[in-house]
């Protein structure tokens, strides 16, 4: 199978007459095949590895193959420099051309675009890993208000995030939606165990990309009895999550000694103001 498609790939090269921009761009896209890992069919870019036949696999998956996936021969460690200039000239497509992403890049801007790439599925932005939902940017609002129905929403820039029942043991996750300047944001506010103490976490992450998430502060503010603690950021996109963030205490961390001092009842109200940038 592999060796028929090989022979027609030359075979279009060898057609002459054809307009130059579309035989541009059948070269490019044999050239760019030319790459194709053949155990994942990503990319093998740069540094180029192959086995004493010449065959490439691609970097990620090379350490968990103890011979070549082409011909079961040794892989060594030859490098094919003329493969990685070759490389560094080619356009290839986006990892999510499959999902409709239209650009093509040097392989050296192929990471950081995919990063941000529109066409990236999303996650379901809910804390705790119970929903293993995806999908686009425009079906997160719709899945949200289908499968997560019991999340309110509040209106406006300024509003109060109010936490009932911080005594609850175990962990737990409070979630709200806030809904300004045409978008929405989602407040999360995490309790985790940990041996001796509870701590707190709380953080606002946008309904959008990381780029639209830039034009966004937002402030979180405990306040009351006569005492006052405030953190102030740019919220996170819901594409890069909020767990790395609770992670790294990247938001407003209060234990629970803390919390007790601001709650009324076992209940805590966090207010929340989003600003643009
Ligand atoms: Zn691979
Ligand atoms: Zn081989
Ligand atoms: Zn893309
Ligand atoms: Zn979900």
């Amino acid at each position: 199978m592999s060796r028929q498609s090989s022979a027609t790939s030359t075979k279009s090269r060898g057609v002459v007459g054809l307009p130059a921009a579309v035989a541009a761009s059948n070269s490019n896209n044999d050239l760019a095949s030319l790459f194709e890992c053949p155990v994942c069919f990503d990319y093998a870019l740069p540094p180029i590895m192959q086995c004493q036949s010449g065959h490439i696999v691609c970097s990620s998956c090379r350490p968990k193959l103890s011979s070549c996936p082409t011909c079961r021969g040794p892989l060594g460690n030859i490098r094919n420099l003329a493969m990685e200039k070759v490389a560094s000239t080619v356009m290839f497509p986006c990892k999510f051309s499959t999902t409709g992403c239209p650009v093509t890049l040097l392989h050296t801007d192929k990471t950081e675009h995919e990063e941000t790439c529109e066409f990236r599925p999303y996650c379901c932005p809910c804390p705790g890993a119970s929903c293993k939902w995806q999908g686009s940017l425009e079906q997160v609002m719709p899945h949200l208000m289908h499968q997560h129905k019991s999340i309110t929403t509040l209106q406006g820039e300024d509003i109060v995030f109010l936490a009932t029942d911080i005594n609850l043991p175990g962990a737990v996750d409070w979630v709200m939606m806030q809904s300004c300047f045409g978008h929405h944001f989602m407040l999360v506010l995490e309790k985790q165990e940990k041996i001796d103490v509870q701590q707190f976490y709380a953080i606002v992450q946008l309904i959008g990309t990381r780029k639209q998430a830039e034009s966004f502060a937002y402030r979180l503010e405990l306040n009351g009895h006569r005492r006052r603690l405030t953190w102030e950021a740019t919220p996170r996109s819901i594409h890069d999550g909020v767990q790395s963030a609770i992670m790294n205490s990247d938001c407003l961390v209060f234990d629970t000694n803390i919390a007790q001092l601001f709650a009324d009842n076992g209940n805590l109200g966090i207010n929340v103001t989003i600003s643009m940038t």
